[in-house]
């Protein structure tokens, strides 16, 4: 094995991490260097031990090296590795795209494989283009989002993006958009964001292709909450103006807000549904869109109507594999009965950590708690840095959006980690904002 201080010296002389300040990170001459990672522990080359805080960027919902997913993956590299469903199909992609319509809100039925969160998003948006374009109503060619949203990092993506930070020097690059407020902060905001919708859609409505949202949280804009009301008056306006409705679900889904698919709770059925992140366990990059039959149909007909968008890597077996196991441990492992309890546990944290000096605001739905710190509210606020680095010492992996500290472990988290995670997080803010410690 490469000697850690050789490691770290390749890696500033070659790596390009993402979402990192360059200078900070080549400034650190010691980041955490993972050798392994079972559960929800990531072990240092240095022997410490880490609690994933963040479920590896909210993707590992079943922990690390879930027994089902590995033995799914080994069986299936064993029998097939990559094997592009062009022209060909095979049994793994089939028997996904057929289980996860059968879990799916009717009446979506038909499955289209990606790579990545971006590209399930991506799909949707030139999906629905297309569909308008070439079934009588060409004028639909623009698209609604809202303020705080996340959809990816791909131009497409980015255009249906609201996050300042991120998005604002791309803005030359992007297609139009009609950003609506988010009904995230309360009965209030989700009044004025429908009726801002409203208001949008009564002018434009009829050149609307889709309007794409994340249901319940808007993750990497702060991981603002919105209700199911919310996303289900978001649908009765699609409706009215016959514009398609995109969920994006690529942080929500699996079992993240306390059902499968978020959009269940909201008893809305989108158009298309982007899947990512915990589809494969996220042990491996892997996505799927899924859409109804109606939409499928309008690509029939003529060679020229056909959806010409793919990428080399769709319907990888290993992915299918994986999310087939991460679908079995669903089913037979009472996933979602655990997450409910360790919802409950976290509940029990949201007091202390909101009496918190320094603390303007706990959020909490299901496994995911997120507190707001008195500071800009800016990703760019340095308070969360700090946090992230006090909570390193302590021994757990935090990754704050600026001023929002939160944890998002796996749903198969044990109490007594979860317990220690909780402990961490308070201490580490306690700490950072100059408050006394629990021990
Ligand atoms: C992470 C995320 C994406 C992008 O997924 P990638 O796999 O990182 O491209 C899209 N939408 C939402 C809601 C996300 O949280």
């Amino acid at each position: 094995m490469t000697p850690t201080r050789e490691l770290v010296a390749l890696d500033h002389a070659h790596l390009w991490h993402p979402y990192q300040p360059n200078d900070a990170w080549l400034a650190n001459p010691d980041p955490p260097v993972v050798v392994g990672a079972q559960g929800v522990w990531l072990d240092l080359a240095d022997g410490r031990r880490l609690i994933d805080g963040i479920g590896s960027w909210w993707t590992s919902v079943l922990g690390h090296g879930h027994p089902r997913v590995r033995a799914a993956m080994h069986a299936q590299i064993d029998r097939m590795g990559h094997v592009p469903i062009a022209g060909v199909t095979h049994e793994p992609a089939v028997r996904l795209a057929a289980r996860l319509c059968a879990l799916a809100p009717l009446p979506l039925s038909r499955v289209f494989f990606s790579d990545n969160g971006s590209t399930s998003v991506e799909v949707a948006i030139r999906a629905a283009f297309q569909f308008f374009a070439q079934n009588g109503a060409p004028q639909r060619t623009r698209f609604v989002s809202f303020e705080g949203a996340y959809h990816g990092d791909t131009i497409g993506a980015v255009s249906v993006g609201g996050v300042r930070v991120f998005h604002e020097l791309f803005a030359p690059l992007c297609f139009e958009v009609l950003h609506v407020p988010s009904g995230a902060g309360g009965a209030a905001w989700s009044e004025a964001s429908l009726a801002a919708l409203d208001r949008v859609l009564e002018v434009h409505g009829s050149t609307v292709a889709a309007v794409v949202v994340e249901p319940l949280v808007q993750g990497a804009g702060g991981m603002r909450m919105t209700s199911p009301e919310w996303v289900r008056g978001v649908r009765e306006r699609c409706d009215r103006h016959g514009a398609l409705l995109v969920c994006d679900e690529v942080f929500v889904g699996f079992g993240r807000t306390g059902t499968l698919f978020a959009c269940e709770q909201c008893d809305v059925a989108p158009d298309f549904l982007c899947l990512s992140k915990g589809l494969s366990g996220g042990e491996l990059p892997f996505a799927a869109t899924l859409t109804s039959e109606r939409i499928f149909a309008g690509f029939g007909g003529d060679p020229s109507r056909t959806f010409f968008y793919g990428h080399s890597m769709a319907g990888n077996p290993l992915g299918c594999a994986a999310a087939l196991a991460v679908l079995d441990a669903f089913e037979h492992d009472d996933v979602l009965g655990r997450a409910r309890a360790r919802a409950g546990e976290i509940a029990a944290w949201v007091p202390r950590l909101a009496a918190l000096p320094g603390v303007a605001e706990v959020r909490q739905i299901s496994t995911i708690a997120a507190v707001e710190l008195d500071a800009t509210p800016s990703y760019l606020d340095p308070i969360g840095a700090r946090v992230a680095r006090a909570a390193l010492e302590r021994g757990a992996w935090l990754r704050p959006l600026g001023n929002v500290v939160y944890v998002v472990p796996a749903l198969t988290i044990e109490p007594f980690e979860l317990d220690r995670l909780m402990r961490i997080l308070h201490d580490a803010i306690a700490a950072t904002t100059g408050h006394p410690e629990l021990r």
